[in-house]
């Protein structure tokens, strides 16, 4: 077939031209959030709008329609990495020619408006002047769904951005057990009495010593910083610059140890992900991960199954301690740990322990499904956020800011982008749970520090695909199982029962 070769040719430098482009933007980003002095917002917007319309004009250049037309209609083998990296340029490709220009303009500028007011909502602690902008951003986003397409529930068309071929109807199936279980633990997590004392946590940890640390912690699960960098930052984030350059970011507290120490771990997943793909797949459409929800499973794996273990701090926790011997010298293991799975239902999302924190995605995902789908008003918002936090939490937000104001997505038009983070949680641990399957006594492993064989199996059965499969068809692969809430609710009653003392 030469012509599918030479066009196949041509699409691999669009491609690599277009990942060239996207990566000089992530990397523009990673500045302006890290090093970039005040004085540089201004221009430094200038330069990232005329490289994401450069990107956005090759991308939905004409000679792309037609390659990728010629290489879908040759006969590129259905499974092998080439027909995938059509696929995903297809993926892109229709969704950047389905909006029309006057949409994705309006967008931008909604975004902008309604992020300001947001913030200034925020400072006023004043709903009511966030309102109309979420209301007229719900308006273009329903016009961007059924430009892009869908089968019938404008939702599909906004997660698949997100979380390619998963739908509203699945999530909503995936969700209701999860709803009612992980608050009958929460509530009897809260009957128990148990209060496990956190007050070592809270002590004085000058911010450079966490830092060397968090950075020693971060290699020793594989982080290789030949290929990365950390540094710090306000909101915490993984971002890749091309497969031999993934960076990370945290930023430390003086008196809460968690904070930075979590999310280091946290990032570092994120970013042993990145790190780990095939080099085959460089400048490729294939070379990021698969999903926000696939992405957000190695974060919290790593965060979570590994750095709120028993096994990983019997191992990991006399180092710790010669770190920090001031504040932790006295304070045996069982306390520590007991410590960083400390359960207390609260008001913020991103503050929250592993048995609230998918409750706290629920919330978000029925009500930006209801005022999507127009079976919310925008001005009942904040009764519905307060009414589903005391049904589902046991609390009631004292403000908006506290309550529904609280993250920035919706500002910025991310609807369909919450619900990643609990299917994050699920995916975690049915890839765990293969994994330990597969390497037999992980905790023995992880106690003393022996973390290879679980990044080994990560890499081989996840990491080195890229986004060659679909979220749902890699986890498939990998674990033998489909998307299945069971594994993740077997574990909080299995892990926080034995910490609270609860019956089984
Ligand atoms: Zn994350």
């Amino acid at each position: 077939m030469p012509d599918t070769r030479e066009a196949f040719d041509e699409f691999r430098r669009e491609a690599a031209l277009l990942h060239d482009l996207g990566k000089a933007s992530a990397l523009l980003g990673w500045d302006q959030d890290t090093y970039m002095p005040p004085g540089g917002a201004e221009g430094r917007g200038h330069v990232m709008a005329t490289l994401s319309a450069l990107h956005h004009e090759r991308l939905t250049s004409p000679r792309m329609g037609e390659l990728l037309a010629e290489l879908e209609g040759s006969g590129l083998d259905p499974a092998s990495p080439e027909r995938a990296m059509v696929r995903e340029a297809r993926r892109a490709f229709d969704r950047a020619t389905k909006l029309p220009r006057r949409l994705v303009e309006e967008l931008a500028r909604r975004s902008s408006s309604a992020r300001q007011a947001w913030v200034r909502a925020r400072e006023a602690d004043d709903y009511a002047l966030f309102e109309p902008e979420l209301k007229a951003m719900l308006e273009l986003k329903r016009e961007e769904a059924d430009a892009v397409g869908h089968g019938g529930r404008r939702y599909d068309a906004l997660l698949d951005q997100y979380e390619p071929g998963t739908t509203a109807a699945e999530l909503e199936a995936l969700f209701a057990p999860l709803r009612t279980r992980q608050a009958e633990l929460l509530a009897a997590i809260g009957a128990s009495g148990v209060r496990p004392d956190a007050t070592m946590l809270a002590l004085d940890y000058p911010e450079a010593e966490q830092h060397a640390y968090a950075s020693a912690v971060a290699a020793r699960l594989g982080y290789d910083f030949e290929r990365g960098r950390l540094d710090e930052t306000i909101h915490p984030f993984a971002e890749s610059m091309g497969l031999g350059d993934v960076r990370i970011t945290t930023r430390y507290v003086r008196d809460d140890l968690a904070n930075g120490l979590f999310s280091v771990l946290h990032e570092v997943g994120h970013a042993l992900y990145e790190q780990g793909i095939d080099p085959a797949f460089a400048r490729t459409p294939l070379a990021h991960g698969a999903s926000l929800g696939l992405h957000e499973s190695q974060s919290r794996l790593w965060e979570n199954l590994v750095g709120r273990s028993l096994a990983f701090w019997e191992g990991a926790y006399p180092g710790l301690q010669a770190a920090f011997p001031a504040q932790l010298a006295g304070v045996p293991l069982e306390r520590f740990h007991a410590a960083v799975n400390r359960v207390e239902p609260s008001l913020v999302r991103t503050e929250a322990d592993e048995v609230s924190y998918n409750l706290h995605v629920l919330v978000r995902f029925e009500l930006e499904l209801a005022l999507l789908e127009g079976d919310l008003d925008t001005r009942d918002l904040p009764g519905a956020w307060n009414e589903r936090y005391r049904e589902y939490l046991g609390v009631t937000p004292p403000s908006d800011l506290l309550g529904c104001l609280q993250d920035i997505h919706w500002s910025v038009g991310l609807i369909g982008y919450f619900p990643t983070y609990a299917l994050g949680n699920l995916m975690s641990v049915q890839l765990y749970e293969a994994a330990q399957a597969a390497l037999g006594d992980l905790d023995a492993q992880l106690r003393v520090g022996e973390l290879a064989p679980l990044l080994g199996w990560l890499r081989e059965h996840v990491h080195r695909h890229g986004s060659r499969y679909q979220p749902q068809e890699l986890l498939e692969r990998a674990t033998g199982a489909r998307l299945d809430a069971e594994p993740y609710l077997a574990y909080l009653s299995r892990k926080f029962g034995a910490l609270y003392g609860l019956e089984p």
